[in-house]
């Protein structure tokens, strides 16, 4: 299995961890009935959770309710701790569209009883990424459409600047705690209209700029 990042110029970085925000965009915080963090909520999904665009994605057996939530993907490039945000975005590589896959039903489950969500969230193919752009070819990462749909039919739309946190924000916050190194990357959080996904689905994630992703739920 294929465990890098490939970006459109047939460069390649090896996927590490994946940092990913939550409640990033209100209205998506609203849809879970969850109040908005003081500070970034983070929680990861190991390396082997990546899958790259065209991947046959199969239900994991312990959920009958996996969730779509189409990011922006920003893709570290030098190792950093301890940057300002003015600096953050000369350690980006690049940027990706990814779909943070979610066992709801797990997820409730540990929310309810205090748990942690890394079996909900950080399942083995819980993080379809799309081909990388890189970084110099993105403007403002800020100000980017997002968009997925599924067989056809639009579930989420928004865009990069409706989240709560920048990506300079986001680097300098997670860089603070945990050290990001090459092949790190932050899922940036999802906009309103995260849903179920059933065996048979064509999904499509779109992110302004960057090269689809395509994946298929068996
Ligand atoms: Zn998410």
């Amino acid at each position: 299995m294929n465990r890098n990042f490939i970006f459109t110029d047939d460069t390649e970085l090896p996927v590490g961890t994946m940092y990913c925000i939550g409640r990033n965009f209100s209205a998506h915080a609203k849809e879970m009935g969850a109040e908005l963090p003081e500070s970034a909520l983070v929680f990861i999904k190991p390396p082997t959770a990546f899958v790259p665009n065209q991947t046959a994605i199969s239900i994991p057996s312990i959920s009958k309710n996996m969730h779509h939530e189409v990011e922006m993907v920003v893709i570290i490039g030098k190792e950093c701790s301890n940057i300002t945000a003015s600096s953050a975005l000369e350690y980006v590589a690049g940027y990706a569209v990814g779909i943070d896959l979610t066992l709801r039903d797990v997820q409730a489950l540990a929310k309810q009883r205090g748990e942690p969500w890394a079996i909900a969230k950080g399942f083995a193919g819980s993080a379809p990424i799309s081909t990388a752009i890189p970084a110099n070819k993105i403007e403002n990462p800020n100000n980017l459409s997002i968009e997925l749909e599924v067989n056809g039919e639009v579930r989420q739309s928004g865009s990069t600047n409706m989240m709560e946190r920048t990506v300079e924000q986001l680097i300098e916050y997670v860089a603070s705690i945990f050290t990001l190194r090459e092949g790190d990357c932050i899922f940036t959080g999802t906009p309103e209209g995260v849903g179920r996904l059933e065996s048979g689905d064509m999904v499509t994630a779109k992110l302004q700029g960057v090269p689809t992703l395509e994946i298929s739920i068996v």
